[in-house]
């Protein structure tokens, strides 16, 4: 199964992705946790994405297209994948379309979680992530077991520098501007589900593998 999830920021993509590749035996590909992890490594590619990130702007199409194409090579991505984060426009998403269909492959779903933005910015002022392995939590809807540690890794948990209330509105904006339009690109593909991803973690994780089981 080849899967886009996609959602503003804070629509709990990440947290879905994670779980769903997990039941679904897939590979999970962020493409926000890979900038992140170039960041934290000083790399070419974390050089380039920073200042882009801490704006809350999109990093450029090029930089970000040749990254995901790259990580879509690894071994784990042959069988199946989840993206998100990626593709955030219109350029990114006929590039991963074309970049799939040169192997005779294409998406079979692409998932869009609908959240209001008063919520939105409820869940990304509360979000801590891990250092380490990326989970995302919530102090006050999914906080971790031990305080300030990851259950999964034992990894410190941080708050992304962008997940300010000004970084935050300007995401949102560019979700808008940029990313919104997808819906309709993959809409006339016949490939959009939306869901609603305002319940509990769990309920929305229910509804998801419901419907991916289903089709
Ligand atoms: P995204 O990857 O779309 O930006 P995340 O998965 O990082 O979103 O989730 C954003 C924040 O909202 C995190 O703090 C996460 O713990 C929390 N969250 C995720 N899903 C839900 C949910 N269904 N209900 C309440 N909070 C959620
Ligand atoms: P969120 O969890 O809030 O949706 P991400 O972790 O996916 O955010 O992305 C964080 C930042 O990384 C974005 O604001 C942007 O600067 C950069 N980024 C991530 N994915 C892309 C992409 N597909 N195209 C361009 N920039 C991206
Ligand atoms: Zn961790």
């Amino acid at each position: 199964m080849r899967l886009v999830l996609l959602g503003p920021p804070g629509a709990g993509k990440g947290t879905q992705a994670a779980a769903l590749a997990a039941e679904l035996g897939l590979a999970h590909i962020a493409s926000g946790d890979l900038f992140r992890e170039a960041v934290e490594r000083g790399t070419e590619l974390g050089l380039q994405a920073k200042s882009h990130m801490e704006q809350g702007k999109l990093v450029p199409n090029d930089i970000t297209i040749r990254m995901i194409l790259e990580r879509l090579q690894a071994a784990d991505a042959r069988d199946g994948f989840i993206m998100d984060g990626f593709p955030r426009n219109l350029e990114q998403a006929q590039a991963l379309d074309e970049a799939l269909s040169q192997k005779g492959l294409a998406l079979d779903k692409v998932v869009c979680l609908q959240v209001s933005t008063e919520e939105l910015v409820r869940r990304l002022g509360g979000r801590w992530v891990c250092r380490r392995c990326q989970a995302p939590y919530h102090m006050v809807n999914n906080p971790p077991r031990v305080a300030g540690k990851c259950d999964r890794c034992g990894g410190e948990l941080y708050q992304r520098p962008d997940d300010t209330e000004e970084t935050i509105r300007k995401r949102l904006d560019v979700y808008l501007a940029e990313t919104a339009p997808l819906l309709n690109y993959y809409r006339g593909q016949g490939k959009l589900v939306e869901v609603n991803g305002t319940p509990g973690v769990e309920a929305v994780s229910r509804e998801l593998l419901s419907i991916l089981k289903r089709r």
